[in-house]
């Protein structure tokens, strides 16, 4: 059976970014940019003021010294002075430095009056300047293909004049529960019938990181049902299902897979939850077959299925950053399975990570997903942790630039 790493690994060798679009600034936040942006102009575009004050030149500033004013450039104003020897020029913050001047004096460090200006306190040289290019200079790699664009790298785009950038294409992922016994949620409830609660979760857990979900629906457990919709599901770029690949007797999902030409890369990770998990390949498509238990479902999309849509939609970073955190009361745990406990993080006043189980590790539970914030990775190769040790933990919920 594959490791929890080699199952990773497999997937991530097996899917490719999508194609390349371009969007607008406006529809960019939370994408991940398609190459690297490389800066075309200086930033900032020209020397400016960095403060509202006088352009002066800083030898002629000894402290008590009285300059006339030689002009005035506001903020886009016209270059249509110059500091002479002797002489000032008002000028507000972001406009243009004019010919002559090395420093700004702020308003605060001045005593004004009609005509002139009196400075006050010591000035250097270049003092309060925004040197053309001291931010960013043309040719400058600036961001690096692969990283999710947030308002900051939105920012920098725009002040290129940069309005459109290339991504990848979202994800369409198609979505598809199977059982005999599931019902929808506007369907009047009927004995034995489970309510589809995966397809949600799952169609929340794409959303969240900006892929598109395409419903399929419930697939009964026959083989009809389930080559019908199947084969819709494999129209879209992912197809994600869940249950029906245990060892149950209607457990057909695998077979049925093999039959639409999905060729089978590993079924059954050595994990706790999720173990049943099986992947394949038709072409560039990959298939994820999900366990059917609703938490497993939660905890297989997020720790093999997102890093997956990520890596289609051309992110770089792919895997959540692990934290080591204490753990706060002892754990047993199966011999030999990896498990993924769902934990319960708080923060102590060291600003330390602490973790506990957040109730109940039965796959039945669903509570203890509510109140879980993080996933601690148990070693298989333990049945045991005291109070105090170190886990590795990766936070639940959506992504930021690291991927947490
Ligand atoms: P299975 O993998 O088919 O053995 O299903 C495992 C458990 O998950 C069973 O109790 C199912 O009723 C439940 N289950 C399967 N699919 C869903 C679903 N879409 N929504 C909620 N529960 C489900
Ligand atoms: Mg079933």
């Amino acid at each position: 059976m594959l490791s929890y790493y080699e199952a990773r690994d497999l997937i991530i060798a097996s899917v490719q970014p999508l194609a390349v679009e371009k969007v607008s600034l406006f529809d960019a936040v939370g994408r991940a940019v398609a190459e690297d942006i490389i800066a075309n102009q200086p930033l900032p575009l020209f020397d400016n003021s960095a403060m509202d004050g006088y352009a002066v030149r800083a030898e002629d500033c000894v402290s008590g010294t009285t300059l006339p004013l030689n002009g005035y450039i506001p903020a886009g104003g016209k270059l249509d002075c110059q500091v002479g020897p002797g002489t000032a020029v008002k000028i507000m913050t972001g406009a243009p430095m004019p010919p002559g001047a090395d420093t700004i004096v702020p308003f605060e460090e001045t005593e004004e009056a009609p005509d002139k200006v009196t400075i006050l306190g010591t000035v250097k040289k270049g003092d309060h300047i925004r040197w053309k290019g001291e931010d960013i200079k043309p040719g400058d790699r600036i961001i690096e293909a692969g990283t999710v664009l947030r308002p900051a790298e939105i920012s920098l785009l725009a002040s290129f004049s940069m309005s459109m950038v290339k991504v990848h294409r979202r994800v369409r992922v198609a979505i598809l529960s199977t059982g005999d016994e599931l019902q929808e949620l506007d369907e009047p409830p009927v004995e034995g019938g489970i309510v589809n609660s995966n397809s949600w979760a799952l169609a929340a857990a794409i959303r969240e990181i900006g892929a598109e979900p395409v419903l399929l629906g419930i697939a009964r457990d026959n083989l009809e049902s389930l080559r019908e919709k199947l084969t819709l599901g494999l129209q879209a770029d992912v197809l994600l299902t869940s249950a029906g690949v245990s060892a149950g007797d209607r457990d057909y999902v695998r077979d049925v897979l093999e039959e639409l030409d999905v060729e089978q890369k590993f079924w059954k990770i050595n994990i706790k939850p999720g173990k049943p998990t099986a992947f394949g390949m038709r072409g560039p498509t990959p298939v994820f077959s999900l366990p059917g238990n609703p938490v497993s479902t939660m905890i297989t999309f997020e720790e093999f299925v997102r890093p997956a849509l990520l890596k289609m939609m051309g992110h770089k970073t792919l895997h959540k950053p692990l934290f080591k955190a204490r753990l706060q009361e002892p754990v047993k745990k199966k011999y030999d399975r990896l498990q993924l406990m769902r934990v319960a993080v708080e923060l102590n006043e060291a600003g330390e990570m602490i973790i506990a189980s957040a109730g109940d590790q039965n796959t039945g539970i669903l509570r203890t997903m509510i109140y879980a914030q993080g996933i601690a990775l148990l070693a298989p190769d333990r049945d045991y942790y005291a109070a105090g040790d170190k886990l590795d933990v990766h936070l639940l919920g959506a992504a930021t630039a690291l991927g947490y």
